[in-house]
């Protein structure tokens, strides 16, 4: 039997029919209505390339130094092509299409979808590509098959099994083939409170099929259903577009809502005491609360996926936010669209202050020198004064680094370091992004710790306070972990609606920033990763060639990619003062520039040397063909829109194509700001606001100069009402904002901007759970005002 009819297969068919054909199976045999299908077992697929004697060349092939990134896309390309091109066994083929042709009783449009079986992979996204193919009929599923199976063998799946030690021999992947639902309305139901756990059911509907709402192409009306009063809390919103079938040519496509149905509630009580009746069996059925997709047609209802619901929390402050916040929380900022659904939050840890004030740790002794508390924590230790590159030797385990400013080269010591204190810098300097990703206390801007402390001293750094105290006042027992230690984990994050994403400048952070529970990457700095290689691009491209230099970047991309797959990964492309290139290999070509900051740097530098940038595009184009549909462009310090265009024609040369990827512009200067209207026309996605260089540029306080540290105010008057200004234009073009500036990461900040709608906010690793909980607070805020 080369199919299982989804009315046979149960939860126990896992190893058969994969994870997503097991859990219909179950759905159906428990007499939920399910749409009809079948599954082309995992037996299929590998008695396919058994027979075809194509299995031993396979797994061949696939064994390959996964860090050679052109011997990957050579193997990755071999395999596919020896699934796609061996035909289908006459008996095999029609076995499938006999049971196609059952389905919908003859030439029906079905949904064909891969199952991947290898349960004991963290994520089965990573076993196959998930492919989903809507709406296809006759012949051509045969090949959509095909393609499931080949998508086992993308450059990524092969990496990350690579990576893991999986024998590729022993994943297979199942394919469920199920009618499609032509849903007038659909949407998504969580059968209990997502994150109290009480008998709540909360529902969401959008015209169409669901996946407006799911991808969060359209923001839907919210029904909050009592299941022990008899209590409904409807929330109509205004739903612009829908996704419905073409009926030429079968494609789902998007279109408008007709005028008099956008602010039209989709359901009537009828169908919400239908949905809740579906909602009770399927909790019934498993014992526990579920997250359920559902559709509608004219006159049957269907359920087309459900799994537990995975972030109730125990009670903690109320229990007004989660799933209905978002509709009311756009209610409340005239949001219309745009916006996004209820999000499911699988990992994180629990409550508690980054700060580590006032515990038993503080320390007590003379204050030596002062500065910028930049990574918070209290550690004492022997000071370590460095001068020269060659004074890292000295520093050892445990030690303090004492230096003017530190540089890449450092980052190896900076890591053996229990802390951090620098003479110049401010919040925005190297000394401070990276000592917060490595979770390493640190002080900047001191002006005088070089001077003032000598090496072998003992001392005490408070990183939450900015002081160097004398004496080792902190018993090492007690020094204060990094803060994600000593917090009790637990498995839910706050439900927010708008997302927290976390910003990442080193790749050895991303196990870190992504065990945050963020929702994605909303800054990876490009510029860490070619800055340590000690030599300009210029230069390490001349030593090494293109194809290194393009390597470097997609190696170090794909650990962040690959540690936070499906969550997206918004990558800025380089962007770094020539003063930082002066001091590497081939740094005396760079320009001597008076101001770098008003200088050489990112996309000008990019547009200017057309050359260098397209070696980097092609880095992103290569990640896109692995597989690495998770990562993002993000272009850095452009002014204008003519900036943005000859970008993306930069973009097009390089083989991405602007219409399928996301990618986006910083606005960090007013002119950026000013022009938002005119970015948004040249295309963009989403616009992200670098606040440490629109602070920079709009007050005239350089970033890193600690004697105007004082001005540095990135709340200023001025700058709040540009970045009001950009998202309230984003808004109108139905474009995302999102922060990953340093203030991000500052709850005056992060409340200001949930009031006005951002998107999303990007903060540092240490702040990521205190920002969840600050827009979890601000989103009740607004629930709350717009209900009383
Ligand atoms: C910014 O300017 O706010 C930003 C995030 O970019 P960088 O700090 O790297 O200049
Ligand atoms: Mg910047």
């Amino acid at each position: 039997m080369a199919v299982l009819w989804l009315d046979e297969i149960s939860a126990d068919d896992l190893e058969t029919v994969g994870g997503k054909g097991a859990s219909l199976g179950e759905l159906t045999g428990a007499g939920l209505p399910v749409p009809p299908g079948f599954v082309v077992t995992a037996g299929t697929y590998r008695s396919f390339i058994e027979n075809a004697g194509i299995d031993d060349e396979l797994f061949d092939v696939v064994d390959v130094d996964t860090d050679d990134s052109s011997a990957l896309a050579t193997a990755a390309d071999r395999a596919q092509e020896l699934i796609l091109e061996t035909p289908f066994p006459e008996e095999l083929r029609e076995e499938i299409l006999e049971a196609y042709h059952e389905v919908g009783n003859g030439e029906a449009f079905v949904a064909v979808r891969s199952s991947a079986t290898a349960e004991d992979l963290p994520d089965a996204s990573f076993a196959g590509q998930q492919d989903t193919y809507l709406n296809v009929t006759g012949e051509d599923l045969l090949n959509r098959v095909r393609e499931c199976w080949a998508s086992l063998f993308t450059q990524r799946a092969i990496y990350y099994r690579q990576e893991q030690g999986f024998d590729h021999s022993a994943v297979n992947i199942a394919v469920v083939v199920q009618q499609m639902v032509d849903a007038e309305k659909s949407g998504v139901m969580f059968t209990s409170h997502p994150s109290t756990g009480d008998p709540t059911m909360i529902i969401e509907a959008a015209w169409g099929l669901g996946e407006a709402v799911v991808s969060g192409a359209v923001s839907p009306d919210n029904y909050v259903i009592s299941r022990t009063e008899d209590d409904i809390d409807v929330t109509v919103a205004e739903k612009k577009v829908m996704h419905v079938k073409d009926e030429e040519t079968g494609e789902t496509v998007e279109r408008e809502v007709p005028e008099e149905k956008r602010t039209e509630r989709v359901l009537s009580d009828d169908e919400l005491s239908r949905l809740v009746d579906l909602g009770e069996r399927v909790e019934t059925h498993y014992d526990t609360p579920q997250d359920v997709e559902w559709a509608m047609t004219d006159d049957e209802d269907f359920m087309l996926q459900s799994r537990p619901i995975t972030t109730i929390e125990e009670p903690d402050d109320g229990n007004l936010e989660g799933a209905g916040s978002e509709a009311v929380v756009n209610a409340a900022k005239g949001v219309t669209d745009g916006s996004g659904s209820i999000r499911s939050a699988e990992t994180g840890s629990d409550d508690g202050s980054t700060s580590s004030d006032g515990d038993s740790s503080e320390a007590t002794g003379e204050i030596l020198v002062d500065g910028l508390g930049s990574s918070p924590g209290t550690v004492s230790g022997a000071a370590q004064v460095v001068t020269k590159l060659d004074d890292l030797a000295k520093v050892g385990e445990g030690d303090i680094i004492v230096t003017e400013m530190t540089m890449p080269d450092m980052v190896p010591a900076m890591k053996r370091a229990a802390g951090i204190v620098t003479d110049e810098g401010g919040m925005t300097s190297h000394a401070a992004i990276v000592s917060r990703e490595l979770g390493v206390p640190a002080i900047v801007g001191t002006t005088n710790a070089t001077t003032v402390l000598d090496d072998g001293q003992l001392v005490t750094l408070d990183g939450d306070k900015g002081a160097v105290l004398e004496g080792e006042t902190v018993d090492p027992e007690e020094e204060t972990q990094p803060v994600e230690e000593v917090r009790p984990q637990s498995p839910v994050k706050p439900m927010t609606a708008t997302e927290v994403k976390v910003n990442v400048s080193i790749p050895e952070a991303a196990e870190r920033a992504a065990a945050t529970g963020a929702d994605g990457v909303g800054l990876l700095r490009t510029e860490h990763m070619i800055l340590s290689l000690n030599q300009t691009p210029e230069k390490f491209i001349e030593e090494n060639g293109t194809d290194a230099y393009t390597n470097e970047l997609i190696n170090g991309i794909r650990s962040v990619a690959d540690e936070f797959y499906p969550r997206p990964v918004r990558v800025r492309t380089l962007d770094a003062p020539s003063d930082e290139f002066r001091q590497l290999e081939g740094g005396e070509d760079e320009p001597e520039e008076h101001n770098p900051m008003l200088g050489y740097r990112g996309i000008r530098r990019s547009l200017d040397r057309t050359d260098v940038f397209a070696h980097e595009l092609e880095a992103f184009a290569r990640l896109y063909e692995m597989g690495y549909d998770n990562v993002e462009i993000m272009l850095p310090l452009v002014n204008d829109a003519e900036d943005v265009y000859r970008a993306k024609e930069q973009l097009k040369a390089a083989g991405i194509d602007p219409e399928k990827r996301k990618w986006g512009a910083m606005i960090e200067t007013p002119a950026a700001a000013l022009s938002v209207e005119e970015l948004a026309e040249a295309g963009i996605d989403f616009a992200s606001f670098g606040t440490n260089d629109l602070t920079q540029y709009t007050l005239a306080v350089d970033r890193n100069n600690e004697h105007v540290a004082d001005r540095f105010d990135e709340l200023h008057p001025a700058i709040l009402r540009l970045l009001e200004d950009v998202i309230e234009t984003c808004r109108e073009h139905d474009i995302e904002t999102s922060i990953c500036g340093q203030a991000g990461s500052k709850p005056d900040m992060v409340q200001f901007l949930v009031n006005e709608g951002v998107s999303s906010i990007s903060a540092n690793i240490d702040a990521v759970r205190d920002v969840q909980h600050e827009v979890k607070r601000v989103e009740q805020k607004l629930l709350l005002d717009s209900v009383r």
